[in-house]
């Protein structure tokens, strides 16, 4: 018998249903009735993960602590949990297949023919229970990207039907996300599609045990007797997700649904207590009933799509919420900050966020936005390429070193004062090889930064490939920039600040990636505090 019981979470009838939610709203439920449990997300797609993709591809990448490039429901599942992930948390076909083809090629199967079933099915199973073995966690989530019926997804609902044979009945539990859409004409809710996906579901061997319905409206008595019927299903597991008004509203949504007793029910594990959610429920209290509003710019090159820049978002909703203020994200495309009247599109904010990113579209704009922000005495806030811009910025029109750029955008710049790192220049391969994961950076006595964070010592996630320049350090200290965080080991600069600016930080890390319901980040704290200053000021 295992010790470990294992969730599912399929998709039917449409990606984009939220899945990544749901699985993160039911785990809030169960580790707030006492349980120990994780998620992990496993996705079909061939990249081995998703540290490659283009943002308009597949959103944020989002980074755990011990470096792992993953997919952005990742960080739902930290920001629910407050619990952190880490590479066996998100595994892709790519991942599966290039284990499997390392093993063949050092004669691991022993002269086998090496086929999906049961190669690569062993390997998906062996992963989904990497978790499970360590002893961690009482439940392990895992929710299966993609949509039942896909090619891709093949493997991974095979796995899934092998593990519940050998598991066994309540160790196991499948639960469905469908689409139960409206339909305005008929004035009628149609549950075809979601018979159809359960359908598809079983030809694989696999039956719901759990179905859980996206909604626009109510769903009736009659509809939930008529999906129950016909889906395999009891009523009391057929449970609404109906459109919420913010996502952190899904796990009461769901308390009421019953989705974690059902689950804990089939699973034959007790209820424990009723689920803690006493500093959640705080929590959305004060996000609920801001007592101000403040706009904040988000200057980025992706902003068309809301997912890019995902933990940011969360981020400022946490802060907001600890400062009790509406926050307002007006997305600025950095091209569209024009050379002429850069105040346009800034003068009516309350403070200014420059994005990471790569390359050099959009870094003019980017650079105007900072210059704004730093003579206009603007709350400003650079993150990673953020950061890299606003040093550029203060090199050149400070120092006057008018082409002082970064190695990434020019190569041969005559004042590299963002250069690669030696140790990135031989690399080749673009994957997973950037500085990543959490590396230790000190604070220097009397900074904002120290005061900010309250400690003298912290520890924050990276993803990038240049620095500030050592070169240059002295300058731009001797100009009025403070280098106020820096790595003991490589001497890298973390952190710089402005002084003489009521609050201008850039930092290389990124911060987002750790702000959490629980535990919102102390620089977007402080940051929203200073634009809300800014804003009554004005
Ligand atoms: N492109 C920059 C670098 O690689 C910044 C990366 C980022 O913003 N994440 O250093």
């Amino acid at each position: 018998m295992a010790d470990t019981k294992y969730i599912f979470v399929t998709g039917g009838v449409s990606s984009s249903l939220g899945k990544g939610i749901i699985a993160a709203s039911l785990a809030k439920l169960l580790q707030a009735r006492g349980y120990k449990v994780t998620i992990q997300k496993f996705d079909p797609y061939i990249n081995i993960d998703p540290g490659t993709l283009n943002p308009y591809e597949h959103g944020e990448c989002y980074v755990t602590e011990d470096g792992a490039e993953t997919d952005l429901d990742l960080g739902h599942y930290e920001r629910f949990l407050n619990v952190n992930t880490s590479q066996a948390n998100n595994v892709t076909t790519g991942r599966i297949y290039q284990s499997v083809i390392q093993k063949e090629r050092r004669g691991e199967y022993l002269g086998k023919t090496v086929q999906i079933i049961p190669h690569i099915t062993n390997e998906i199973k062996d992963r989904m229970q990497i978790l499970g073995r360590s002893g961690n966690f009482d439940i392990v989530i895992t929710e299966i990207g993609g949509t039942v019926g896909d090619i891709e997804s093949f493997p991974f609902i095979e796995a899934v039907r092998q593990m519940k044979w050998e598991q066994g009945e309540h160790n196991t539990l499948i639960i469905h996300l469908t689409l139960v859409p409206y339909l305005a004409a008929a004035k009628e809710l149609k549950t075809k599609p979601t018979q159809h996906s359960v359908k598809t579901l079983m030809e694989a061997g696999v039956s719901a045990d759990i179905l859980v319905c996206r909604t626009e409206h109510e769903l009736s008595d009659e509809l939930r007797e008529k999906l129950a019927l016909f889906c395999n299903v009891k009523k009391e597991e057929v449970i609404q997700s109906i459109d919420a008004e913010v996502i952190y509203d899904v796990p009461n949504n769901m308390l009421e649904e019953g989705l974690d007793r059902v689950a804990l029910k089939k699973l034959e594990l007790p209820q424990k207590h009723a689920p803690n959610l006493k500093h959640w429920n705080s929590f959305l209290k004060r996000l609920k009933n801001p007592k101000s509003e403040i706009t904040i710019g988000l200057v980025g090159k992706y902003v068309e799509l809301q997912d890019s820049y995902k933990s940011i978002l969360e981020a400022f909703v946490h802060a907001g919420a600890e400062n009790e203020v509406k926050v307002n994200i007006q997305s600025i495309k950095a091209e569209s900050i024009s050379k002429a009247e850069p105040e346009k599109r800034l003068a009516a904010l309350d403070g200014i966020l420059v994005a990471p990113g790569f390359g050099e579209r959009g870094t003019e704009g980017k650079l105007r936005a900072i210059k704004y922000a730093r003579e206009q005495n603007i709350p400003f806030f650079g993150i990673c390429l953020g950061m890299q811009l606003a040093v550029i910025e203060f090199a050149r029109n400070v120092l006057h070193l008018q082409e002082a750029n970064s190695t990434e955008m020019r190569k041969n710049t005559p004042y590299p004062v963002i250069d690669i790192m030696e140790e990135q220049k031989a690399v080749e391969d673009m994957g997973g090889t950037m500085r990543l994961g959490a590396w230790n950076c000190n604070l220097l006595s009397g900074s904002l930064a120290e005061a900010i964070y309250g400690n003298k010592k912290i520890s924050e996630r990276h993803r990038h490939r240049y620095e500030l320049n050592n070169q240059y350090k002295k300058q731009l200290e001797d100009a009025g920039l403070c280098c106020s965080g820096y790595n003991e080991e490589t001497n890298l600069v973390e952190i710089i600040e402005l002084p003489t600016h009521p609050w201008f930080i850039g930092v290389q890390y990124h911060p987002e990636y750790k702000s959490t319901v629980d535990s919102p980040h102390p620089l977007f704290v402080s940051f929203i505090k200073a634009a809300k200053k800014y804003a009554a000021q004005k």
